[in-house]
């Protein structure tokens, strides 16, 4: 059986200080609980403050994003290396949100992937259709594109997906159990038809969870685990997700 995972996106909020202000006040939330794997994301420059307060935590520390280059003159990005030096054991890529902001291409995110594994870092990879896309009928298309691209030449080793349907990302619209578990039932046939150990990748539903809708979310077959965004802001709000999390 597949173990829980449960991740918290920060995006670009909390200063350090506000990081810790959290940290301090999740840990004690969630110190027993054995049944879910919990995962924060802060932004770089709280790494460092979360890795020290997470040491010997049952809670992972991941980065939101890392470069394709292991080293050299690519002023502003962060290596691989320096993520595990400061702690981090994990990585998201892939995010919608850079695909969109910051053109980052399936190949690009390819890249990525290839270098976070090649240095030891689990990655979380997102994958997920627009309104337009899921509208025109498109949205196994799209996921059959991003994971052939993003997995491309890439074992399943250390590997996480994130099914976030972009219309549901920040917008109060989640998706319906039904329509996550038979995105995630496709995500993992498309696993099973291309690559080997797709039964033991984890699939994360990512689009507007709450405390509210986790466990409804968490009774679908093919859902292990979620990404949040907003809802991961607050210790209670997050922890209670955890919480809710742990399959009946
Ligand atoms: C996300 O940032 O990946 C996300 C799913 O955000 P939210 O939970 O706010 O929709």
């Amino acid at each position: 059986m597949r173990k829980p995972f449960i991740a918290a996106n920060w995006k670009m909020n909390k200063t350090v200080e506000e990081t810790e202000e959290f940290v301090n006040s999740f840990l004690p939330m969630v110190k027993n609980i054995s049944g879910v794997d919990i995962l924060l994301a802060p932004p770089f420059t709280s790494l460092g403050a979360a890795s020290r307060l997470l040491k010997s935590s049952n809670v992972i520390l991941a980065a939101q994003n890392v470069f394709y280059e292991e080293k050299g003159a690519y002023t502003g990005e962060i290596s691989p290396a320096m993520l595990k030096s400061v702690g981090c054991s994990c990585v998201i890529i892939g995010h919608s949100e850079r695909r969109q902001y910051f053109s980052e291409s399936d190949d690009i995110v390819n890249r990525k992937i290839k270098t976070a594994r090649k240095n030891g870092l689990d990655v979380i990879l997102c994958a997920g259709e627009s309104l337009e896309e899921r509208e025109a009928n498109k949205t196994f298309n799209v996921l059959d594109r991003q994971l052939a691209g993003s997995l491309a030449d890439l074992s399943l080793d250390g590997i996480t997906i994130a099914y976030e349907p972009i219309w549901a990302i920040g917008t109060g619209k989640t998706a319906t159990k039904e329509q996550a578990n038979e995105a995630h039932a496709y995500i993992r046939q498309w696993l099973r038809q291309n690559k080997e150990g797709a039964d033991d990748v984890r699939i994360q539903y990512g689009g507007s969870v709450t405390p509210d809708n986790i466990e409804s979310l968490m009774s679908q077959s093919e859902v292990d685990g979620a990404l949040v965004g907003g809802a991961s802001l607050k210790p209670d709000s997050f922890a209670k997700i955890v919480t809710g999390a742990i399959k009946k």
